[in-house]
């Protein structure tokens, strides 16, 4: 059972050291900077990082920078309470006076116009296209701009988390399962150009039970801020926060094994008429399948004219798929829109009307990932295996004579 945390007793010297070493972190590298800017996803880690350093600031325990900026960066895919406690904490940033930006893809980048206007297959382990699509690259266009408005570097503030034992070999985790980690925050750490920005990450060494205990415990408190983080802490877990380390991501991650975040938040009675949203993970798995996808069946070469070692890969969605996911999807939060009517609560908005013009736009035109035309064989139709050494498996039932080779 976990033991009772007490800010004066056993724990107080671990969490205190960490937050020492935060503030000497902040207090050596701050005052070399202008203008900090903050990378905040709405997620556990970098949320913790955006109300403790305000709170620090607030009292005097760091010298405040000339210029503080916040960019939120909103994906469209985050768990809806994750969303709404943003939206607190934002109001919260913009009374005291903080500038706080919203950052979000371009309309063609954005997941679900990505995923069924150009037709690229839900993202996995060996295809992770989502990360850099939806939160890095956004990020970083806006950072560009930024350097480039003053021509001055600045300091890039962010909520990467390595923990204790992390080995200090320099290396940032970009992976987004790691101790319950924040995705997208380890490769702001590495992206963000050295031209442009220094990057700091002041909770690299925090536990992730520190997190929860600063987000659940302290930063509510009137003389921490009173920030609205407690939902924040709720939805992932309360009590059983520590133990569950869910990891903060999209909804329905089709990287993650277990929809954790979500599971967690329909079982609070509150946010119960969100299940439908569980449909997700189960659509992005069937949209992997052969049945939905186009095949490379022709022999593939590299551009030295060597045979590719991808013979017969699966690629983008057929249209049909497209379709289906777009109704199934739409059909998903219609549902939990009436719901929300009959409750009372909230509405979401993972998906737009804008979004939906915009991938009817481009399945009218068409649109495929750069490589594929669309005439390709469907996945799941019978194809001539063939392997990287210029060997070919024949299929029983199909005569020698009829093989293209
Ligand atoms: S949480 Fe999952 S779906 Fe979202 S950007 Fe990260 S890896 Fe992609």
């Amino acid at each position: 059972m976990r033991q009772q945390l007490n800010f004066f007793e056993s724990q107080r010297t671990t969490f205190n050291e960490q937050l020492e070493l935060t503030i000497q972190s902040l207090k050596a590298y701050g005052e070399k900077y202008d203008h900090w800017v903050i990378a905040w996803s709405g997620g556990k880690d970098s949320t913790a990082l955006v109300t403790l350093v305000v709170y620090l600031i607030e009292s005097g325990q760091i010298p405040a920078p000339k210029k503080l900026t916040v960019l939120f960066a909103d994906t469209r895919m985050e768990i809806p309470p994750l969303f709404f406690s943003a939206q607190g904490i934002m109001k919260q940033l913009r009374e005291r006076g903080i500038r706080v930006e919203t950052v979000m893809a371009p309309m063609d980048d954005r997941f679900f116009v990505y995923m069924m206007g150009r037709g690229v297959p839900p993202p996995s382990n060996t295809f992770r296209w989502c990360t850099p699509k939806i939160k890095v690259e956004p990020m970083m266009a806006r950072l560009r701009e930024m350097h480039q408005q003053t021509g001055k570097k600045f300091l890039l503030l962010t909520g990467v988390r390595q923990g204790e034992s992390a080995k200090r070999d320099g290396r940032i985790a970009m992976s987004c399962g790691k101790d319950g980690a924040e995705c997208g925050q380890g490769w702001y750490q590495v992206s963000a150009s050295d031209d442009i920005c220094d990057k700091l990450a002041p909770l690299l060494h925090w536990r992730v039970c520190s997190v929860w205990d600063w987000l659940s415990l302290f930063a509510p408190m009137e003389r921490h801020g009173s920030w609205k983080t407690a939902l924040l802490a709720d939805v992932y877990g309360g009590e059983e926060a520590e133990e569950i380390n869910a990891r903060t991501g999209c909804i329905g991650c089709p990287l993650a094994s277990k929809d954790k975040g979500l599971m967690v938040v329909i079982k609070i009675a509150e946010y119960n008429y969100l299940a439908p949203l569980m449909e997700l993970k189960k659509l992005y798995r069937e949209l992997k399948k052969p049945r939905w996808r186009k095949r490379k069946t022709e022999w593939q070469y590299k551009s030295d004219g060597s045979l590719s070692k991808n013979q017969n890969r699966m690629g983008p969605l057929t249209m049909e798929a497209r379709k289906m996911a777009l109704y199934t999807i739409l059909k998903i939060q219609q549902r939990v829109n009436l719901q929300a009517k009959a409750e009372n609560k909230p509405r979401i908005d993972i998906i737009n009307i804008h979004e939906v013009i915009r991938i009817n736009e481009l399945i009218a035109k068409n649109t495929w990932p750069r490589g594929w035309t669309g005439k390709e064989e469907k996945g799941d139709f019978p194809f001539i295996q063939r392997f990287n050494d210029g060997n070919v498996q024949s299929d029983l039932f199909i005569k020698p004579s009829e093989i293209s080779i």
